[in-house]
């Protein structure tokens, strides 16, 4: 029996497969995001007396009036935009959910994608499900090889020509990703600028996906302010849906509460698809975060410190291992250089080094869409504990 095209391909994802292969070899897992760290004490009592009382039940599609109204509130404080809580916010099933609802709200079969190469795997598949085709543009490598990169492997840049480049008639999409997954990259304020300038020109509609927005330790821009969201640039709000979610902020990422806040027009387009994707889920958990959200920046301020204390340890020990890491100024993950350990091959790197060094990690070219893309780049994670993050390390530089 045949299945169909859309899925083709696709097969086990890499944090899946990943996942498994260090549960199979029992080596430290930095591959998947999921982070080994807690979630605020309140909030999880919060959830417990809410099923307890009873919260059990489908919420309204839209989500809690509650989450909405402190989403809505989240944005004017932190960005100074505007959102009607009834209309122009929508809670989700994740913001996995909220970008393939996204998607396939927005685009038609034949249309076209863009996307900064490399991304998030679910952009492509996305993308893919709603008949369209990701396009990845370049992320430009700065630094590479050069005499200041020597502790710091360099970062990723954007190439305004690259991005324009890519646009043709059939563009309608642009998803943008800042903070960055793989790079821990935070656009800054220049590069959203040209961005929305190309959007603008080309009227095309951003999804942007700004899950790690609180967890920024420092960059060309500076330290937890430095993320700039691209929807508070003029003429962006109309044509901007941003994508949000709990579980990076509040360390809760099996939850899957997300939310999207838009334009009324747009985000009742993205509901329309929702509703037939999950209808409405995570009761408890919805209303437990609608008070959780208004305190977020104290509990974020919190883990920032923690998570840039690991993002050091992790980055020096790589490097100290002699695998040169990428700066990474935002998000849960480092990339590495692996070279130096007479490796090109990232996936096969990957494959071996649970045997090599009893450590997971995942290939970048994972995250690369466009072929003939770098493969010497490996992602770490460093949201997992201060023990699982020195035992890694220790078996790198030992492997060594
Ligand atoms: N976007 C990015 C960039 C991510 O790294 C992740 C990973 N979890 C998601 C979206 C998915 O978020 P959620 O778990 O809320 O669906
Ligand atoms: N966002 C997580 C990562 O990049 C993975 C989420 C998932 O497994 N789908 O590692």
């Amino acid at each position: 029996m045949s299945t169909a095209e859309r899925v083709q391909g696709l097969g086990t994802s890499v944090f899946t497969e990943m996942t498994e292969l260090a549960r199979r070899t029992g080596a430290v897992n930095l591959g998947q995001g999921v982070p080994e760290l807690g979630a605020p004490r309140a909030l999880l009592e919060e959830v417990a007396a809410a099923v307890l009382a009873g919260g059990n039940q489908y919420p309204p599609a839209q989500g809690f009036p509650a989450l909405r109204e402190a989403i809505a509130a989240h944005q004017l404080r932190r960005y100074g935009l505007e959102y009607a809580p009834q209309g122009e916010v929508l809670v989700t099933t994740g913001a996995t959910e909220a970008l393939a609802a996204a998607l396939l709200a927005l685009c038609d079969p034949g249309d076209e994608v863009l996307a900064f190469d490399p991304c998030y795997d679910a952009y492509p598949a996305g993308a893919r499900f709603a008949g369209a085709r990701l396009v990845g543009v370049p992320l430009a490598e700065e630094g590479w090889g050069s005499p200041q990169a020597s502790s710091s492997g360099g970062g990723f840049v954007l190439d305004p020509d690259a991005l324009r480049a890519a646009v043709t008639p059939r563009t309608r999409v642009l998803v943008l990703n800042t903070p960055h997954n793989p790079t821990g990259k935070v656009f800054t304020a220049e590069e959203l600028d040209a961005v929305a300038d190309v959007c603008r020109e080309h009227d095309l509609t951003v999804v942007t996906d700004e899950v790690y927005e609180h967890l920024v330790y420092d960059g060309p821009d500076g330290g937890p302010g430095a993320h700039r969201t691209i929807a508070a640039l003029p003429g962006m709000r109309e044509r901007t849906l941003t994508v949000s979610s709990a579980g990076k902020t509040f360390n809760v990422t099996g939850w899957k509460i997300g939310w999207v806040c838009g334009p009324a027009r747009l985000v009742a387009a993205v509901g329309a698809a929702k509703q037939f994707l999950t209808y409405a889920s995570g009761t408890p958990y919805q209303e437990a975060l609608a008070r959780a959200l208004g305190g977020v920046e104290e509990w974020a301020a919190e883990l920032r410190g923690t998570l840039r204390r690991h993002r050091d340890l992790l980055s020096e020990g790589l490097a100290r291992a002699g695998l040169r890491p990428c700066r990474a100024d935002a998000g849960y993950f480092v990339q590495a250089d692996i070279r130096a350990w007479g490796h090109a091959d990232g996936a096969r790197f990957c494959r071996e080094l649970p045997a090599r060094a009893g450590v997971v990690a995942i290939p970048t070219s994972a995250f690369y869409v466009r072929p003939g893309a770098p493969t010497h780049l490996v992602r770490f994670s460093f949201c997992r504990s201060e023990k699982s993050l020195c035992e890694a390390v220790e078996r790198l530089v030992s492997a060594v």
